[in-house]
């Protein structure tokens, strides 16, 4: 089966579109970027086109690649006292040089539609999440949407980053998997990798995973955007070779890819919506 993960992010927007012009509310969300990273600027411009499409208002906040960490605070601290914006998403990576840390941490954690925050990161794994981030957390989505088991299965995620392998493997947790996280210094990787009901790779690696590291039967997510030796876009996995092993698999493109958008999405409507009933509170 292959979990097409362009489709269930058109079946989301087409839902959350309806949700916020049923609410009355205009939510906001606000981009800031650092420097003129082609890659970034396209990851930006996605997403202020995927607000437009749901009904959210969109603002970018543009600053040049010498930009200082204080410049970029600043810029921060303006949306933060802004009662217009609900979300605020520095996209990711900044310049060498910034401190990214101190830039996440200065998101206000009922902004933080990214989910970044150590406070959000905090109820995550506390099991009690607000806002999850969107890559693992649209993982989730693809889950649910093809109703692959979750509960009592093993999880296997290769990769242990801030914004993909850590959150997935609580939000995985969460919903009662038993996970192994593999990272660079994993010993008999492939062997972890074969134990895998539900194997995630998010590793950045073109085409690592071979059917030889794949169970039978499993459930194959790709989270990695890469490019072959030919230039074109390609995920982890080696899908040509795993698709005929694993029982469901994502494609790269069209798997997590446009999830990662439609939850950021998702995330500022929560945001609009908790703002409005003085639910925020938690934090
Ligand atoms: P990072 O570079 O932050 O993390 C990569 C992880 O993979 C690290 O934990 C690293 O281990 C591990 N790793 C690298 N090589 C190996 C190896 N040979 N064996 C085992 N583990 C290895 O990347 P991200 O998590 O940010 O992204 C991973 C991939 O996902 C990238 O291709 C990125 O482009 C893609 N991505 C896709 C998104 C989407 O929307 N689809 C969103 C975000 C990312 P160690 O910690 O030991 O160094």
């Amino acid at each position: 089966m292959i979990l097409d993960g362009k489709a269930v992010s058109e079946k989301r927007l087409e839902i959350l579109k309806e949700k916020i012009e049923e609410s009355g509310l205009y939510p906001r969300l606000a981009t800031v970027i650092v420097g003129e990273d082609p890659a970034s600027q396209m990851y930006v411009r996605m997403k202020h086109r995927a607000c437009e499409r749901v009904g959210i208002g969109s603002i970018g906040i543009e600053l040049p690649a010498d930009a200082t960490t204080g410049r970029v605070l600043e810029a921060v601290t303006r949306l933060n006292d802004d009662p217009d914006i609900n979300g605020i998403l520095v996209q990711l990576p900044l310049p060498a040089g910034l401190d990214t840390t101190r830039v996440i941490d200065a998101v206000a954690p009922g902004k933080d539609v990214d989910g970044f925050h150590p406070c959000n990161l905090g109820r995550l794994f506390s099991g009690s999440p607000v806002f999850s981030p969107c890559t693992p957390q649209g993982v989730m989505t693809i889950l649910e949407e093809y109703k692959i088991p979750i509960a009592g299965k093993r999880a296997v995620i290769v990769g242990r980053s801030i914004d993909v392998g850590r959150p997935m493997a609580a939000l995985l947790l969460n919903a009662d998997a038993t996970v192994t996280i593999c990272h660079s210094k994993t010993e008999n990787l492939a062997a972890e990798m074969q134990n895998a009901d539900i194997l995630i790779s998010a590793i950045g690696r073109a085409k690592f995973v071979g059917p030889e590291m794949v169970k039978e039967g499993a459930t194959v997510i790709d989270v990695g955007i890469n490019q072959d030796e030919q230039g074109r876009l390609c995920g982890d996995v080696d899908f040509e070779a795993v698709k005929g092993r694993a029982g469901a698999i994502t494609p790269v493109p069209g798997g997590v890819g446009p999830m990662t958008i439609a939850t950021l999405m998702e995330n500022t409507f929560r945001a609009a919506k908790m703002r409005t009933c003085d639910n925020n509170t938690v934090w």
